[in-house]
């Protein structure tokens, strides 16, 4: 193996899309942004569209464009488009674009009439997350914009959508709420008489916990690569999580009690200690805060990281146990051989898992595909 490597398992991620299309009659869109999480952006969607996804989704065009120069045929929607951004390509490369704004109704129209075919658009709405998506103030107008210009030849209204803010907290009244606003969406979309064929609405937490949030088309991002939105959710027991991110010891010791160890000495062996180095660290996007505080699968045990993560490495205390340079530590991954999973480090350093595998997919270690 590589020093350090990022494993991915893409017949976990297929399972992992099997799986989920199962629970719903909706389409599956695949969410293969921010290079499928860390995991590939071409080679999670390949094995994604083997798993039965016929959607690809990726925040900007730049992402739709590496999917369409890698041979990918299926939809692609982007939804993250800066005013001012150039769409033609995106016409012309068959790329659906979300529009939440007069502008981008606008720039789609005229990519459509440069292209002499229709922009092909999913009209967003802002259901309550407050983040993307027309206010629902803004809609009718935005609506009626689109009716116009579908109604002209210059766009094709494929999808209504929106995002929820609140599906991984089971019972989070916000979800009704969105619903409701998302249904009086749709309805006045409809009485302009639009007739989108794709309405979405359901990251990986809707898919799981809310069919009523599935409509035609389902965007499940994490729960594609094996990590559930929802701890302990019984559709998500049977998500694989695809990413194992290990690297080999470049260096063990044996020091004595009270040695410090990495900068500032945060740490200090209790007895002698046998220490092993393990060349990630917060550049490769091993997060500082776990300094002192992660652990790591090495020699048999799970272990803690001793001192700061450093720029480029960090120090596990083993104890009395044999450890011995090129051994290999195992950050994280599925957690069925004892090691730590992307849920284990993002309870040590407050986040998600989410950043885990998007910040060490990037690293320094190489991506290998199994
Ligand atoms: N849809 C949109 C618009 C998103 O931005 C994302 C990711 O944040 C997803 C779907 C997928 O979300 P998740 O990874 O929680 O399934």
């Amino acid at each position: 193996m590589q020093q350090a490597e990022a494993v991915i398992d893409l017949d976990a991620i297929t399972s992992n899309v099997s799986h989920l299309a199962g629970l719903t009659s909706a389409e599956v869109m695949a969410v293969v942004k921010a290079d499928g999480y860390g995991h590939g952006a071409v080679p999670a969607a390949r094995a994604a569209l083997r798993g039965g996804a016929s959607w690809l989704g990726v925040a900007t065009l730049t992402e739709a464009y590496q999917l369409r120069d890698a041979g990918i045929t299926a939809p692609v929607l982007a939804w993250l488009i800066a005013p001012g951004t150039p769409v033609d390509a995106a016409v012309r490369r068959d790329v659906d674009l979300s529009c939440a704004t007069l502008g981008g109704v606008a720039a789609a129209a005229a990519a459509g009439r440069a292209a002499g075919r229709p922009a092909r658009v999913h009209l967003k709405i802002d259901t309550g997350l407050s983040r993307g998506g027309s206010t629902a103030d803004g809609w009718p107008e935005l609506v009626t914009a689109a009716a116009k210009a579908q109604a002209d030849g210059e766009v094709q209204v494929v999808g209504v959508w929106s995002h929820l803010a609140c599906a991984d907290e089971p019972g989070h009244p916000s979800v009704d709420r969105q619903l409701a606003a998302y249904h009086d969406a749709l309805g006045v979309a409809e009485r302009a008489g639009l007739r989108p064929t794709h309405r979405h609405l359901a990251n990986s937490a809707g898919l799981l916990t809310r069919p009523d949030t599935h409509f035609d088309l389902v965007r499940p991002g994490i729960a594609c690569y094996g990590l559930s939105p929802v701890r302990g959710w019984p559709s998500a027991a049977a998500l694989r999580p695809a990413m194992t991110v290990r690297a080999r010891v470049l260096i063990s010791k044996r020091v004595p009690a009270g040695a410090g160890v990495s900068y500032g000495h945060t740490y200090r062996t209790e007895r002698p200690s046998n220490l092993a180095v393990v060349p990630l660290g917060y550049a490769d996007g091993v997060f500082r805060a776990a300094s002192n505080a992660g652990q790591v699968w090495l020699a048999g045990a799970r272990r803690g990281i001793a001192g700061r993560v450093c720029m480029d490495q960090f120090v596990v205390d083993v104890g009395d146990d044999p450890v011995a340079d090129g051994d290999v530590a195992v950050l994280f991954g599925p957690g069925d051989g004892g090691e730590p999973t992307a849920d284990d480090w993002a309870d040590v350093v407050g986040t998600i898992s989410y950043e885990v595998v998007c910040r060490l997919g990037i690293s320094r270690a190489v991506r290998r595909y199994v």
